[in-house]
Parts: C-alpha cells; sequence; structure tokens
C-alpha cells in the first residue's frame, strides 16, 4: 500500500487545516442508550484516541433524550480526553431560539466544531420534510446561523448518490453548493460502496466552481443483513459481487469482517489516491473494524492532533 501522511498534526483549527489541504481522519460514534453501551461507546473511543485522529463526531438523534446525550457525550470528550470533538447537529423539532441555545452551549463547553444538518421526518426518515414553523428549513439556514453565532468551524453533508429527495442532479448540485456558500467549511458523505460515484459528486460540484472539500465516508461492509438495511435507507448502491460475497459468508462473522475490512480498504486506497481530502470511518461504537483499515492504510503512526 502507498506511504502516506497519517492525521492532522498541528494545533490549527480544522477549518485551517483542511484549507491548506492536509488529510483529515476521523471517525464517528453515537450517544449510548445505557451504562453498558456508555462502557463500550468510551472503550471504542480510547482505542480510536490512541490512534490520534484530526477529530471524532457524534451524532445527532431524532428527539428527546437521545439528543441531550450527544450533547453530554461531546462535552465530555471535550473535557476528558484528548480528541478534537465535533458535534452533529440537526434542525429537526427546533425553533431557531432552541439552535441558538444549544450552539451557545457548545461554546461555553469550548466546542467549536458542529456538522450541520437538515435532519430527516422523525418516524419515517422517507416521509415528506417538515421543518419547525419558527426553524431552519434547510441545512444551509443551519450553516448561516451556526456562522452568525461564534467562530464555528461547520460540516456538512454530502450524497455520493444525490440526496434520495433530490428530483435532479442539477438541483442537488446547486443547493449543496449554497450550504457551503453559506459558509460550511467542509462536506462529509453519505456512506456509499463504489469509489466513482464520490468522483462523481466531486467532478460536479467542483464543475458548479465549488472547491470545499469532501471528506468520503467509509462503512466497513461487515454483515450482510446490516449493511442491506443501512444501504436501502440511504440509498447507497450495493455492488453486486460484495453482496453475493457477504450472502455467501452469513453465519460466519469472521469472514464477514475479513470481507467488509478488504473491500473498505481498497476502496478508501483509492479514494486518497485519487485526492480524496480524508476518510471519515463510521465506527458503530465498535472501532475494530475501522481500526483495522486505518491500520492497513498505514495511517496509524503516533501525530499530534488539530484543536
Ligand atoms: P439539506 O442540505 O437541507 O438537503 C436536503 C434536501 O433538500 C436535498 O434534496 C436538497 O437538494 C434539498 N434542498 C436544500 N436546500 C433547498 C432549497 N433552498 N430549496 C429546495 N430544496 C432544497 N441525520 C441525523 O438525524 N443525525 C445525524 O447525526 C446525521 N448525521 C449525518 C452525517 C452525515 C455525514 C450525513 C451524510 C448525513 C447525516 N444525517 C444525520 C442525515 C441527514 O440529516 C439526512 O440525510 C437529511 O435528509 C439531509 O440533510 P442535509 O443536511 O443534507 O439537508
Amino acid at each position: 500500500m502507498t506511504s502516506r501522511p497519517s492525521a492532522a498534526r498541528s494545533p490549527r483549527r480544522l477549518r485551517d487545516l483542511l484549507a491548506a489541504g492536509e488529510p483529515s481522519y476521523s471517525f464517528e460514534f453515537f450517544p449510548a442508550k445505557d451504562a453498558a453501551g456508555e462502557r463500550d461507546l468510551w472503550a471504542a473511543i480510547r482505542r480510536v484516541e490512541a490512534v490520534r485522529p484530526t477529530f471524532v463526531s457524534v451524532t445527532y438523534g431524532a428527539g428527546g433524550s437521545s439528543r441531550d446525550r450527544t450533547i453530554a457525550t461531546t462535552e465530555r470528550i471535550a473535557a476528558h480526553s484528548t480528541l478534537l470533538p465535533v458535534a452533529h447537529l440537526t434542525a429537526v423539532g427546533h425553533a431557531r431560539a432552541e439552535l441558538r441555545a444549544i450552539i451557545r452551549r457548545y461554546a461555553d463547553a469550548g466546542i467549536h466544531d458542529v456538522l450541520a444538518l437538515r435532519g430527516d421526518p422523525p418516524g419515517d426518515p422517507r416521509g415528506a420534510w417538515q421543518p419547525h414553523p419558527q426553524g431552519c428549513h434547510h441545512a444551509a439556514e443551519l450553516v448561516q446561523l451556526l456562522k452568525e453565532s461564534g467562530s464555528f468551524t461547520v460540516g456538512v453533508a454530502a450524497f455520493p448518490e444525490r440526496h434520495p429527495r433530490s428530483p435532479d442532479w442539477e438541483s442537488d448540485i446547486r443547493h449543496f453548493v449554497a450550504k457551503c456558500r453559506a459558509g460550511a467549511d467542509y462536506a462529509i458523505t453519505q456512506m456509499f460502496f463504489r469509489v466513482d460515484d464520490y468522483l462523481r459528486l466531486r467532478d460536479k460540484v467542483a464543475a458548479a466552481g465549488c472547491a470545499t472539500p469532501i471528506i468520503p465516508e467509509i462503512m466497513p461492509a461487515t454483515a450482510y443483513g446490516q449493511i442491506r438495511r443501512f444501504a436501502e435507507l440511504s440509498n447507497a448502491a450495493f455492488p453486486a459481487e460484495l453482496a453475493a460475497r457477504l450472502a455467501d459468508a452469513r453465519g460466519d462473522a469472521a469472514a464477514g469482517h475479513r470481507i467488509g475490512v478488504e473491500h473498505a480498504t481498497r476502496m478508501a486506497d483509492r479514494l486518497l489516491q485519487e485526492g480524496a481530502p480524508g476518510l471519515h470511518f463510521i465506527t458503530l461504537n465498535r472501532s475494530t473494524a475501522a481500526l483495522e483499515i486505518y491500520r492497513n492504510l498505514g495511517l496509524d503512526q503516533p501525530v499530534a492532533s488539530a484543536a
């Protein structure tokens, strides 16, 4: 495998590092539901901390207590680890005043990195979008709100196979570029399993005159049933050859793990060779497969992370 620089190594802000063209390697977690989940989450966070990634992110739930747990987990990472936490935030069910209060709470905890998302309708992620009457209609408005609220580095979502509800590529790219122009510093993609889908998106965005770095998300496909569900939800095409190999491995978790890690390593390697500005790994709060891919790519050298 090609030798390449590992994670960001200076005390600069994430946006400066990306603007300077340095690679960003990150890992995504979700807030735990109970004490056992919290133990697993923190074990995974500590394993990831040891390889000193550029940042880790924490997803934002559809409502209620899961949202408080996102905020608490992000604050705890900021206070009790050496990691740079990025908080996901969605517009679902929030008036602008509530969004401002959450943003203030992050700033008070020293968190200045947020992934700004519209979110999906609670209950049916594929249902029609209903903005809060006093809220943000689209992610671009949340980006603006964050930028008006202080010195935030803001990320947004990108869709290699276009957003499932976008009627065509033209409007999808136009709205993506609008949220970048609203102030987004970088984007992270939805999961995908074919490198060419990422390259097509990147080329379309560049052709529209937008240079915002788009970090590909890496989802290790280690179990047939689970990945099929995720792919259906996110609209990600699942290559027939990978599906067939995983289907053959059903009932053999070790074989599924090997197949998923091998496919994701090959994808990630090609993405970096094609000039992707980094990689964002889904961990599902376990981190084993993600870290294996990270190591396969030679990215686990001990270095200083971004501040
Ligand atoms: P938007 O950018 O607002 O786009 C949504 C749709 O509206 C697109 O079709 C777009 O083209 C269209 N659109 C945008 N602006 C306009 C306009 N002005 N007029 C008309 N149409 C417009 N969800 C969660 O609930 N929690 C999370 O933590 C979370 N994390 C995510 C992380 C990543 C990396 C990604 C890729 C997605 C994540 N999501 C999360 C899912 C995300 O909330 C959904 O995919 C959602 O449907 C789209 O969010 P968005 O921010 O891209 O929305």
